[in-house]
This record gives structure tokens, sequence and C-alpha cells, in this order.
């Protein structure tokens, strides 16, 4: 039988975050493969599957033993937060299939991504143009991410930050404040999310002025709110439009 592999972003964490499409495609595999994190997210809503946790194992091998599973025959759900297609493994698979000659079927199977769910979080801030972008520099020169955050803020565009902080990269959440702020008031509401829609779900409604990074780290999304942005009873709002009133 020809081999299947499915990139399924099962969303934040929590089972009511899951589409259906995700949990009857990990509900269907012969294995279920991902990042151990994830799997031990997943395991308890489906605790009678074959799993392959993977460990600090790097991407590209765990995306190369995902696909040799499916070249084998086997119908492989690889797991990630999420949305699969955003930050996720959805590309990986698709070149590295490529790159391999895999006679496979692969399908992106879409999740809620984190800047839906701390949106639902924090109020409906994501109301308007919204840019999203990474602060992680492993993949993309810094100066070229500084200069997106430059382009997001002569937008006047919402700005979703994913990978805002680690270990290593303390600063550059910082800079990019330092950047929006040429464009935008201090009293801009900035709204800090950590661990959305999963156990332990922690949040904040702060200003561009005030935000504290000792407040971020990886598991969090920095949203920062357009010109129009307001709080409200600790929501933070972004208006639909720029004319009160209506269209
Ligand atoms: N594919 C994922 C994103 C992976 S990048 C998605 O679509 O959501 C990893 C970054 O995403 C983290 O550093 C953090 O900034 C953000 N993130 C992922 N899940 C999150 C959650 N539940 N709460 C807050 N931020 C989250």
């Amino acid at each position: 039988m020809r081999g299947r592999l499915h990139v399924v972003g099962f969303g934040p964490g929590g089972k009511e975050h899951m589409t259906f499409k995700a949990a009857e495609v990990i509900q269907n595999a012969d294995v279920v493969t991902g990042y151990t994190a994830y799997v031990n997210m997943v395991k308890p809503y489906f605790p009678d599957k074959e799993y392959k946790a993977t460990g600090m194992m790097r991407e590209v091998e765990r995306c190369r033993m995902a696909i040799e599973d499916a070249m084998s025959g086997k119908d492989v759900a690889m797991i990630s937060s999420g949305d699969s297609g955003i930050y996720g493994m959805a590309g990986i698979i698709y070149q590295l299939a490529e790159e391999m000659g895999a006679d496979i079927d692969i399908d992106t199977v879409p999740g809620m991504t984190a800047a839906s769910t701390a949106a639902s979080v924090l109020g409906a801030p994501l109301m308007h143009d919204l840019a999203i972008i990474s602060l992680s520099d492993l993949m993309t020169p810094l100066d070229l991410i500084m200069k997106r955050v430059d382009c997001a803020g002569q937008g006047d565009m919402i700005v979703c930050l994913y990978n805002p902080k680690s270990k290593t990269r303390t600063t550059y959440l910082d800079q990019a404040r330092n950047i929006l702020l040429k464009y935008r008031s201090p009293d801009t509401p900035v709204g800090i999310v950590r661990d959305a829609g999963r156990e332990g779900e922690w949040s904040k409604v702060t200003t561009l002025g005030g935000m504290d990074p000792d407040d971020v780290d990886m598991f969090t999304i920095v949203i920062i709110g357009n010109s129009q942005t307001y709080e409200s009873n600790g929501r933070m709002i972004t208006p639909r439009g720029y004319k009160v009133g209506g269209e």
C-alpha cells in the first residue's frame, strides 16, 4: 500500500481546540510521530496509538524518519503544535520528500495557530491587518527580521511576535519594541500570553512602553496593537475599521 504522511497541527494543546480532521487523522494513523513534548500533549486523548517521540532530535532527522516510515507503506501522522504550516513542519516535509524522491501521499492538516488562540484570550486584538513575525534568527538573519518589524511599524499593522525570546536571544524583543516606538505611542496596548489554550495559561495586557521582557519566554506570544487598538476592562480590542460608525 502507498504510504501516507499527514503533517498535523493539533492546535495549542487542549482537545477542545483540535479540529475534527486532526483528531480523525491521528486516530486512523499507524504511527504518530513528533517531538516528545507534543507527543505528551496528544497521548492522553489517543492512548492506544503507537507513538514515536523524537526527543531533541534535529528537525530534519525527525522529518526524514517520518518520511521513511511512510515510504514503508505506513500511515504516519506527524504532529506539531498550533498550525503545522505556520513555523511548523509542513515546509520541510515537502522539501525533503522531494529531495528523497519519496513516492508517498503528503497532506497538510491545519490547526489553530498561537496568534488565534492568544487573541481569543485577550479579547479581539486581531480585527485588522496584521503581521506575524518570528524573532528567532536560527533560520532568518536578524537584520531582515528587524526590517520586517520596521515595515510592520510603518504600515500600522498589528504585530504578533512568535519566538519572542529564548535563553540566548534575550534582547531582540527590546530591539523590536524600540523600532515600533518610532511609529507608535508608548501607550499602545500589548498583550502577552503564555501557554495559550493549554494548562498553565497566563496573560497580561500592558503597553508598548511598559512591557516587561521578564514576562516573556519561549512559551509566550506577544501581540502589539495598531494605532487604533485600545484596552477596556482588561480586554485588548482593535476596531474593525478606522472610521468609527461603520463602513
Ligand atoms: N506552529 C506553531 C508555532 C511554532 S513557533 C503555531 O502555529 O502556533 C513557536 C512559538 O510559537 C513559541 O515560541 C511561541 O512564541 C508561540 N507559541 C506556540 N504555542 C503557543 C501557545 N500555546 N501560547 C503562546 N505562544 C505559543
